[in-house]
């Protein structure tokens, strides 16, 4: 029941008629008791400033940031996490008595969904396809997690180049290298660990694959698809054919939004309702 005690959290992004968000924190908001409840809010693309400013006024207690706006934020958070500030994208947003506090939870929902499919970083070769927002949480994730080594893929070789060389800056003697996408056959031959991050194979375009060549599916040990629509991308698809361990990004959408739930309300939130939230996502 909403009434004057309710406080108010929501996400802010363009588009955001697709979200899950509202789903996960009201499931949680509910299995708590909290009198909570968590609202999506479509901004203009050009009035985030307009926005974050009002809904602090509005008396909000916390926002998620999505597309495009993870980056707009940062000028109007009082503080910025010290994790965030090197990854250079916000997605969480605490209200204090002084303004909002910015977080990034992409980073550790990815970690806890790897760490929950038994999947480690530590000493492992790595190969980051993308080098957009979703990649930059994953080799900051990989770098900080001690990997062997990291390749960037990326359509555009520049755009892999700068996210190289930004995470040297934090995490320097690091085994990482940019790589252009049509170049993959010059990966070192080792069993890899790729991570898929670009949108390529999302929902309706489910046919499209980011890398069609068998043979880049034989070096593979895992593969591990961000995209959450649909459950099973044709990337994954062709990474079991070949007896690769394959997740998909739901458990990190999962995490990172209960990473941001147990930060405004500073609790624990069993595993067993984040288990029953996936569920529920892939039984709708
Ligand atoms: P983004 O910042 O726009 O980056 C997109 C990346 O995909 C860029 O590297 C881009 O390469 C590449 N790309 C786009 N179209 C391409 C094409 N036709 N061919 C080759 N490469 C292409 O997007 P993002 O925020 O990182 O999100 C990417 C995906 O991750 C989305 O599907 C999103 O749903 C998913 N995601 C999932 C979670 C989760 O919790 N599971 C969290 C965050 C993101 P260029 O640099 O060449 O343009």
């Amino acid at each position: 029941m909403i009434n004057g005690k309710t406080q108010l959290y929501g996400l802010i992004g363009n588009p955001i008629e697709h979200t899950k968000s509202p789903f996960i924190h009201n499931t949680v908001a509910n299995y708590y008791s909290h009198n909570i409840i968590y609202v999506p809010f479509k901004v203009d693309k050009y009035k985030v400033k307009e926005a974050v400013e009002g809904l602090l006024a509005s008396n909000i207690q916390g926002l998620n940031i999505t597309v495009p706006f993870k980056e707009k934020v940062i000028p109007y958070c009082y503080k910025i996490d010290k994790e965030a500030k090197h990854i250079g994208a916000i997605n969480t947003l605490k209200r204090t008595n002084d303004g909002f506090v910015g977080y990034n939870t992409d980073v550790n929902g990815l970690h806890r969904a790897l760490i929950s499919e038994d999947i480690k970083i530590y000493g492992e070769d790595i190969i980051i396809i993308g080098a957009g927002g979703a990649a930059k949480a994953t080799a900051y994730l990989c770098a900080r997690e001690k990997a062997h080594s990291i390749y960037i893929l990326n359509r555009t070789i520049e755009k892999a180049n700068e996210l190289v060389t930004s995470i040297k800056k934090t995490f320097s003697g690091l085994d990482i290298h940019p790589l252009a996408l049509d170049d993959y056959l010059m990966l070192p031959n080792k069993r890899w660990i790729a991570i898929q991050t670009t949108p390529i194979g999302m929902h309706p375009n489910v046919k499209d694959n980011i890398i069609t060549d068998n043979s880049f599916y034989k070096q593979l040990k895992v593969a591990v698809d961000l995209i959450y629509n649909p459950l099973e991308t044709s990337f994954l698809k062709k990474a079991k054919k070949y007896n690769v361990k394959t997740t998909n990004g739901l458990k990190m959408l999962v995490y990172q939004a209960i990473l941001s739930y147990e930060i405004w309300q500073n609790i624990d939130i069993d595993d067993k309702v984040v288990i029953e939230i996936c569920n529920r996502i892939i039984n709708k």
